[in-house]
């Protein structure tokens, strides 16, 4: 038989356009549909992340590292046509863009921008459109995850929930849609919990109070919050390896967890869920940053090991010797856990029904330089990937009054609205706004509106993707964190900032100070633990 030819990237690049001509749904998933099945079984991963935007994976931890301005210098030097062009396939893209990925080391920057630049001079104008809009992971032709599970399942005569749920184990929406057309339904339930296929973890959503908490369950318990990394345990017998949050495995960089899993737990096969934290001398969990360190070292791990003493807790169990524990009651998984988990440390917790005894317990949790609690209804199973109400975090949110002086254009629904933030603090010294963090959280759609056309009126200059404005507009900042950051000039950065509330009663100069940063800075440092020498 005669094998098919691979599929040129231009065919790509007309669905796409195809897409973005219909506003309808149905009509988006029938081209799709068409699309898909004309692929050779090694182009489907390929090409379905590609036309969502997503390049790689969402469980893999590989990023390009191209800004706009490296863009922007190919496009102003048009690359040099070869005489004889050979037409990019949508394999030769993703290798591309892999080997984009791969570029390291001290010339990487150049490394990278030269593989874009051979790329881009295979490219016509309608291929380089979309390889750009890939690279910001803007596509803006309504095809998001959603839409795009509906014509895998559509294209492979599948059911929908089985091909969510399989992507929901496997979180690689490529690969998803590799096994629904090539083995159906059949392939797409044997995606599931398997000893060394790690699965994306369960989430939990935001509340902002104890009776919040209780507003949504009766019977629930309430664990630390820690932290830290989460880290998914794999174990059969001696040999153990452990997964990060995005499913990387790090195992090497992390031996003495391997060692606790080994010798601490008593099953044969298990899979755990748990957090490990950094401790400072002073027995308090250290700042996310120096945890981190840990997490991506993979050579003097010895000599680290001592720098950075690391603390597993562990709050689940959802594989136990053969079976699967996903769809039993939290409650009795965490009785499985306490069984085989005796010589490890499990996440503190209590089970009540009381406000002020959960308070009482948040407190605790706090004053112990952790971040907060997870509150989980005791007949939760465990939803792989998700991000549901029967877990719900609850975290002591600081607050910061901070400056928007800059703003970014939004995409996906935030299109056309100025809606990702630099937040600026004054600094009471030079009478100038430093930024000290960046955030698209926390607004409504009608309260972007507002800022979008607000901003516009305060506008300074505009470069490349960024609209620069007078600091005129303070907004009300929660944030988990102030971390020490190269980033931005002030040396600071805030961690999970969202925007709790336009304070249009303030003027910028009422704004919080950089010395204020600082000074909270400090004092998180008192309640964190410290390293014996900073670095
Ligand atoms: P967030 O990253 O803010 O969405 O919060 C969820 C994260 O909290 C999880 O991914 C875990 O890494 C972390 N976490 C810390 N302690 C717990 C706990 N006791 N139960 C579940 N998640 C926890």
């Amino acid at each position: 038989m005669e094998e098919s030819r691979e599929t040129l990237f231009v065919e790509l690049a007309k669905l796409c356009e195809k897409l973005s001509e219909t506003s309808r749904r149905l009509e988006k998933i029938r081209i799709i549909v068409e699309f898909l099945k004309g692929l050779r079984k090694e182009e489907i991963g390929p090409a379905v992340l590609l036309i969502v935007g997503e390049i790689f994976p969402e469980v893999s931890s590989k990023t390009l590292e191209i800004g706009y301005a490296t863009i922007s210098r190919i496009l102003e030097t048009p690359p040099q046509a070869p005489l004889f062009k050979k037409p990019l396939t949508i394999l030769n893209v993703a290798e591309y863009f892999e080997k984009i990925a791969r570029a390291s080391g001290s010339r990487s920057r150049e490394n990278k921008e030269l593989v874009l630049r051979s790329m881009l001079e295979r490219a016509s104008e309608l291929e380089t459109k979309y390889i750009v809009k890939n690279i910001f992971g803007e596509m803006q032709h309504g095809v998001g995850e959603g839409v795009m599970l509906e014509a895998i399942a559509r294209a492979s005569g599948s059911s929908l929930d089985l091909v969510r749920r399989a992507l929901m184990f496997s979180g690689n929406l490529g690969k998803v849609a590799e096994v629904a057309l090539t083995s159906g339904e059949e392939g797409l339930r044997r995606i599931g919990l398997t000893l060394f296929n790690p699965v994306k973890p369960m989430l939990a959503q935001m509340v902002y109070s104890v009776k919040e908490v209780f507003k949504y369950h009766t019977n629930v318990a309430f664990e630390y919050k820690f932290d830290g990394a989460r880290v998914q345990i794999h174990k059969k017998n001696g040999s153990v390896r452990i997964f990060s949050r995005r499913l990387t495995d790090v195992t090497i960089s992390i031996p003495e967890i391997v060692d606790e899993a080994v010798n601490g737990v008593s099953a044969e096969e298990a899979i755990l869920d748990g957090e490990v934290i950094a401790v400072g001398v002073n027995g308090r969990p250290l700042p996310f940053q120096d945890l981190m360190r840990r997490f991506t070292k993979v050579k003097n791990i010895e000599e680290e090991m001592k720098r950075i003493p690391l603390k597993l807790y562990v709050f689940d169990v959802i594989y136990l010797n053969g079976r699967q524990l996903i769809d039993e009651p939290y409650s009795q998984r965490w009785s499985m856990l306490e069984e085989i988990g005796r010589k490890v440390s499990l996440a503190p917790r209590i089970v009540t029904s009381s406000i002020s005894e959960a308070e009482e317990f948040v407190k605790k949790a706090l004053e112990e330089g952790h971040e907060g609690v997870v509150a989980k209804a005791l007949n939760s199973p465990y939803v792989p990937g998700t991000r549901g109400r029967m877990w719900l975090k609850l975290k002591a949110a600081d607050h910061l009054d901070l400056v928007v002086i800059g703003a970014q254009w939004g995409y996906g629904r935030r299109t056309g609205w100025l809606s990702d933030y630099f937040l600026a603090a004054l600094d009471e010294e030079t009478g100038s706004y430093e930024i000290v963090g960046k955030t698209f959280k926390g607004l409504t759609d009608e309260e972007f509106e507002e800022m979008t056309s607000r901003l516009l009126e305060l506008k300074i200059r505009e470069e490349e993707n960024t609209v620069w404005v007078k600091p005129e507009i303070v907004v009300e900042v929660a944030y988990s964190e102030i971390q020490r950051s190269p980033r931005y000039k002030s040396g600071f950065a805030l961690r999970f900032a969202r925007i709790t509330r336009i304070r249009s009663d303030k003027a910028p100069s009422e704004a919080d100070t950089l010395k204020r940063v600082r000074e909270l800075y400090e004092g998180q440092k008192k309640r964190k633990g410290f390293l014996e020498q900073e670095y």
